[in-house]
């Protein structure tokens, strides 16, 4: 398969809103245009006197009034946030061991590109349960009203690399990152847990104005997220609080946007594997990521 390099940047974001931009561009003085043709010639064409209920829909001038912009304020609220979801490791990084084991630049040391990630004991690989859960919460996202990008949606060979997928949450400028894995710890091991960034200020990492923020955003998901699927924080880390800070993660040091990684659960206990598995669980999984998110961004 071929391989662009680890500076392959995806293309994808500009020639998506290329469209849009162009389209409101043809579309904004269009209706303007229209709204004053009508009015210098269709309304004397009806006389001029129709009720203005029948005219609303089009002699409307394209202006918002107060009332629907609060109408869409409560239906979206996310409008103008950009979310940055991170679905962790990928689904065939296993069949590039040379390029995912290269060693990048985090800021504290070097590490690996990416890692293949853990897996149930019956096989369901964690790289298919977060790239599935990114998806539900994109969904969920995107019904809010936010721009949501994925860094990555299992149309990359392998990776990206941890520094990229921090590097596409800060390009986008994003309001939140949540990258989402579960973890491959020892039976008996159970519940999900939230990673914090911790600070950093060595080499090209600079975590220091992205720690509060970054804290909030993760109690937030850490609570909703336990609420929603009604599971306990992780019994073997973060003693109860289902929250870890670290200072060993590339994907966190490399961020400067609010950002925090998800352990859903244990993919390696028998009892977190029957809930990982399930697709049901997999969606309660994303609305309390969500709630969370929509929380932390409401303020
Ligand atoms: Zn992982």
């Amino acid at each position: 398969m071929s391989y662009a390099g680890p500076e392959f940047e995806s293309p994808r974001p500009r020639p998506r809103r290329r469209p849009l931009t162009l389209a409101l561009a043809v579309l904004v003085p269009g209706a303007l245009l229209g709204w004053l043709v009508y009015e210098g010639v269709g309304g004397a064409a009806d006389g001029g006197g129709a009720p203005a209920a029948v005219n609303a829909p089009v002699s409307a001038p394209p202006t918002v009034s107060s009332t629907t912009a609060d109408d869409k304020a409560l239906s979206a609220p996310l409008r103008g946030k950009v979310v940055v979801i991170d679905p962790g490791h990928n689904l065939t990084n296993f069949r590039h061991t040379a390029e995912i084991n290269r060693k990048v630049d985090i800021g504290t040391g070097r590490k690996a590109c990416d890692t293949t990630g853990t897996s149930t004991n019956s096989g369901y690989a964690e790289a298919k349960f977060s790239l599935d859960v990114a998806h539900r919460l994109r969904t969920l996202l995107e019904r809010q009203g936010a721009t949501v990008k994925l860094t990555q949606d299992g149309d990359r060979p392998y990776g990206p690399c941890v520094d990229e997928r921090a590097r596409i949450g800060n390009r986008a400028k994003a309001d939140a990152v949540v990258s989402i894995h579960a973890d491959g710890a020892g039976a008996g091991q159970r519940g999900y847990h939230v990673i914090l960034p911790g600070r950093v200020h060595k080499g090209i990492a600079d975590t220091r104005r992205i720690v509060v923020p970054s804290a909030a955003l993760g109690k937030r998901v850490a609570a909703d997220f336990g609420r929603v699927t009604g599971t306990k924080p992780a019994n073997y880390i973060g003693d109860g609080t289902g929250l870890d800070t670290r200072t060993d993660l590339g994907g966190l040091n490399l961020s400067t946007v609010p950002k925090v990684f998800i352990e859903c659960g244990n993919m390696r206990d028998s009892k977190d594997a029957a809930l990982l598995t399930s697709a049901a669980w997999r969606q309660k999984a994303a609305q309390g990521i969500s709630e969370g998110i929509v929380s932390f961004l409401r303020g």
